[in-house]
């Protein structure tokens, strides 16, 4: 049974909390936050041991009456793995400061860039690159969105150059202190945003472009993504490689589902924790090949999409799995997810 710290009980760590304490083969031996805020009491409610993220802050919690475990120094001690789920930046400064000193494995978020693991990872595409290391970093939400399908359409067909537009989200729909915004961002200005190089990352053969902008919404990002083809490919066979790999979703406007809105409802009606869809939704009818080109949109619950990977790259670390599949299926099957 490995033993799994969570650094940073946020919008990802609680998530990964969860899903983690789902598994057999690993369990959650305790979460840090900065704060005795209510994700805080939220954690203690939940049964989760509580680490103050810093040693001198730990009055704040003694004062608010929420009990502390220790600090996230002691749990970087009891655990075998810590998954650092902290702000973007703060992840590496952990890794020389806490994690490397003390010999701890650990993964790291799509905030990170690309060198502070050993490998970026996404199960599905390169689950094996990870087995036996110390430091993996899970991809952000979109590049696991990205590289869910590409890696699937590479497999399966030769494909040539692949441009993308991200459509994303302002601001996850707790945050209120970047918005509100009535705007549409080109973020960045220019040409690639860091999603094609960070899909490189994993799948280095692609050519791929990526462009990205920032609209007033809370609840999912949107790729539109286009695909040059240099073979015969029909619709049809397409669609079958996205109903054949883990972890995509069809959808389809006939059943009513137009926008990320009713991406949303349906989650709802999941009745998963927190409305999560962690699987890539695509739109089935707006599979089109037109001269050769594919295009498709699919839209990413940002804050759940990545979920998954982070329990399988756990299992590849520790080596208790060295199958691809049969790890995401034992994911999957916890999680809810269809195979
Ligand atoms: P968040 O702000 O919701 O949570 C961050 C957590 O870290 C909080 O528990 C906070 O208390 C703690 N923290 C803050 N500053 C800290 C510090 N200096 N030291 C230690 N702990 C600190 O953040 P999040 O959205 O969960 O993002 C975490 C990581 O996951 C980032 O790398 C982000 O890029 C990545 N990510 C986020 C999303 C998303 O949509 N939210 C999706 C995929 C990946």
């Amino acid at each position: 049974m490995i033993k799994v710290g969570i650094n940073g009980f946020g919008t990802i760590g609680k998530r990964v909390a969860y899903a983690v304490s789902k598994q057999d083969d690993m369990k959650i031996v305790g979460v840090t936050n900065t704060k005795p805020s209510f994700e805080a009491k939220f954690a203690v409610d939940s049964g989760y041991k509580l680490f103050a993220s810093f040693p001198d802050k730990k009055d704040l919690f003694d004062e608010a009456g929420v009990p502390l475990a220790g600090t996230v120094n002691d749990l970087v001690d009891e655990a075998d793995l810590i998954v650092d789920c902290t702000p973007s930046k703060v992840g590496a400064e952990n890794k020389e400061k806490l994690y490397v000193p003390n010999k701890t494995k650990a993964t790291f978020q799509g905030g990170e860039k690309g060198h502070v693991g050993e490998v970026s990872f996404n199960p599905l595409c390169n689950y094996k690159d990870a087995l036996g290391k110390d430091y993996v970093r899970v991809v952000s939400c979109n590049t696991t969105g990205l590289t869910t399908t590409l890696g699937a359409l590479d497999d399966a067909f030769d494909i040539g150059k692949i441009r993308a537009m991200l459509i994303r989200r302002s601001a996850d729909p707790g945050i209120s202190h970047k918005g509100p915004i009535n705007a549409i961002i080109p973020d960045p200005i220019h040409v690639p945003s860091h999603h094609g190089p960070d899909v490189q990352t994993i799948l280095p053969h692609l050519n791929i472009i990526t462009t990205a902008v920032k609209v007033p919404t809370t609840i999912m990002h949107m790729h539109s993504v286009m695909v040059e083809l240099n073979q015969d490919v029909t619709e049809e066979q397409v669609k079958e490689v996205f109903r054949n790999r883990p972890r995509v979703m069809f959808l389809n406007t006939k059943d009513g589902i137009r926008s990320t809105a009713e991406i949303m409802e349906f989650a709802r009606n999941l009745g998963r924790p927190w409305s999560d869809i962690y699987e890539i939704t695509v739109w089935e009818d707006s599979i089109s090949i037109k001269d050769n080109e594919l295009y498709y949109f699919q839209a990413i619950h940002q804050e759940s999409d990545v979920v998954p990977s982070n329990v399988d790259v756990i299992r590849a670390m520790f080596e208790l799995e060295t199958d691809p599949m049969k790890s995401i299926q034992k994911t999957n099957k916890s999680l809810g997810i269809k195979s």
